[in-house]
């Protein structure tokens, strides 16, 4: 799910492999998958003549997970189909930082975001900059006068 995203969100095709594996979970994960009627039923302002809801709400339930260790990826599996098959994959980018590969979806207005946290791998690169131009500086040949 990893090298599918990351292909994504540097413009690149992913490997057919990597899809081929995406899609074996989502068969697996699509057997656990309930629709079910939400707590409540419906929303409060849609009340129908009789006092119930008149468009019941509806949510999706996975059964069973949780009882292994696998199951943990079906909705990861799910949530990246969504994600890969949404116009908001444009979005996805891989953090700009040297040994970060952290993925995020850049809700920038001006869609310029390169770091998945300013704070740690943001500051991280100013740091890095600022040694650079400070080693740079110190090597520069004395001013003459
Ligand atoms: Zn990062």
């Amino acid at each position: 799910m990893f090298r599918l995203l990351s292909a994504v969100a540097h413009q690149r095709v992913p490997a057919a492999t990597d899809l081929e594996m995406l899609n074996s979970e989502l068969v697996e994960a699509s057997g656990h998958l309930r629709l079910i009627l939400a707590p409540g039923g419906g929303d409060a302002e849609d009340v129908g003549v009789t006092g119930f809801p008149a468009r019941p709400r509806f949510d999706w339930e996975w059964s069973g997970l949780g009882d292994s260790l696998t199951s943990l990826l079906w909705p990861v599996a799910r949530a990246t189909a969504e994600l890969l098959s949404s116009r908001q994959k444009s979005q996805l980018r891989e953090c700009a930082g040297d040994s970060c590969e952290w993925l995020f979806l850049d809700l920038s207005k001006n869609a310029s975001r390169r770091w998945c946290d300013m704070s740690a791998c943001g500051n991280r690169a100013k740091a890095k900059r600022y040694r650079a131009r400070k080693t740079e500086g110190n090597s520069a040949p004395p001013a003459a006068g």
